[in-house]
């Protein structure tokens, strides 16, 4: 492995006839970009560790990266041999970077910039070419725009390409830094965000359906570690339901590493509420029975909210007053982060996590075990409250945290 250290300066003329090895060889990296958003006082050093943290986690022992940050973006280091498709399927799982490129880094002399760009261009198909320097290290002699006119002179001799300014069919972008030169072509798209751990711990209250991964990943986007709660009707619903909320927490777990998924019983409180309350309130029982006992999760996790897949209007539990109502029953604030999306954009957002195949699959969803024809859509906390006060649910609530199951879900690979 070649250390960045080591490029800092020219190294000596070898005797090799190539041009970049005349000015140290052109290392292969890759170049990370994020988003300047939130980084303002003192959030910028916490987020920029995380953000290496993370980096090095997605990678983990299959490829150990190494990661170096430099003004403002980042190095990121590969074995030799690692597949570029590998790197981005990895870096794509990061939230908090903005894009990344894979790039030759060479030392800062014109000539090995000029070399470095002959050879990122090489095997491309393309008419026209634009050169974008930014030059972050002032020390580097030749300013910007300098740079572009003396690169792109030579990228016209050696590939008797056009350079086109307004629309090319391919950018090379040099950045000089830190007496050093980064040469790439193509910018990938990162997830933006921010990077998960900057931004507290929240539980998420996970089904088997398509809503809740998706509105997981969007609390991870804004920086959250999430922790995953799951009811469970056992043995009235089939233990692969079970199975299958483990593997969605799985697939949510690439992009923040394992978590706990916490595995709660909630057979004996639903035979109690259908024994006790009108059907029409039943599943809105069930939902203040679940933040209830998310909520005593959270407490023992450090959490300081609770997020749901719900989204306005889309089922009868899901009305304005039916979401207020239920909301009332829990003592830490419910995020709904998917409440303003219709369907369409929910599933689009599943198949980009790569949830979406595993929830459609059929499963044994606990609501629908003993789910009324006729679920009301205006319910109010005063009328779920008094209907509570006759079911006595506290005793047990309590058995059910007590019977609760927690596994450590390791991330799917
Ligand atoms: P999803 O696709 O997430 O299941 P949904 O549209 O099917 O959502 P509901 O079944 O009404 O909606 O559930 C609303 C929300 O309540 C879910 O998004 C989830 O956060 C939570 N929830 C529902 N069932 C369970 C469960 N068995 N365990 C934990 N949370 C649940
Ligand atoms: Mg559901």
């Amino acid at each position: 492995m070649i250390h960045f250290g080591e490029l800092s300066m020219p190294s000596p003329a070898s005797s090799t006839e190539s041009t970049s090895a005349e000015h140290g060889v052109a290392t292969p990296c890759v170049l990370v970009h994020y988003s300047e958003i939130g980084l303002k006082g003192r959030n910028r050093p916490l987020f920029e560790r995380q953000l290496a943290a993370n980096i090095r986690r997605v990678f983990g022992d299959e490829a150990p990266v190494e990661v170096r940050r430099l003004f403002g973006r980042y190095l990121v280091e590969v074995p030799a041999g690692t597949p570029p498709r590998l790197v981005e399927e990895r870096l794509k799982r990061v939230f908090g970077i903005a894009y990344f490129a894979h790039a030759l880094a060479v030392p800062a002399v014109l000539e090995a910039i000029e070399a470095a760009a002959a050879q990122v261009v090489a095997d491309r198909a393309f008419a026209t070419f634009a050169v974008r320097a930014k030059r972050a290290d002032k020390s580097f002699p030749v300013d910007s725009q300098g740079i572009n006119v003396a690169v792109g002179a030579h990228l016209r001799r050696v590939t008797e390409r056009r350079v086109d300014l307004t629309a090319p069919d391919l950018t090379v972008h040099i950045e000089v830094v830190d007496r050093r030169a980064l040469v790439y072509a193509d910018r990938v798209a990162g997830p933006r965000g921010l990077p998960v751990g900057v931004g507290g711990r929240v539980v998420c209250l996970l089904s088997g359906g398509i809503d809740s991964p998706v509105a997981a990943a969007r609390m991870m986007r804004r920086g959250c570690r999430v922790s995953f709660v799951h009811c469970h009707s056992f043995p009235y619903t089939n233990p692969a339901s079970q199975a299958k909320v483990a593997e969605l927490a799985a697939i949510l777990g690439r992009f923040q590493g394992p978590a706990p998924l916490h595995l709660v019983p909630l057979v004996e409180i639903q035979r109690h509420i259908v024994a006790g309350a009108p059907s029409t309130f039943r599943v809105l029982l069930y939902r203040r029975a679940m933040l209830r006992l998310a909520a005593a999760i959270a407490r023992q996790e450090k959490s300081l909210a609770l997020v749901t897949g719900e989204s306005l209007g889309q089922v009868a539990s899901q009305t304005l007053a039916n979401l207020t109502a239920v909301d009332r029953a829990s003592p830490i604030p419910v995020l709904r982060p998917l409440l303003g999306w219709d369907k369409e954009e929910i599933i689009a957002e599943a198949q980009r996590i790569a949830t979406f195949e595993l929830s459609i699959e059929p499963h044994d969803d606990c609501c629908s075990f003993l789910e009324p024809k006729d679920p009301t859509t205006r319910s109010t906390d005063h009328r779920l409250a008094a209907l509570e006060r006759n079911l006595a649910l506290d005793d047990l609530l309590a058995a059910a945290l007590a019977a609760t199951v927690v596994r450590l879900i390791e991330p799917l690979g």
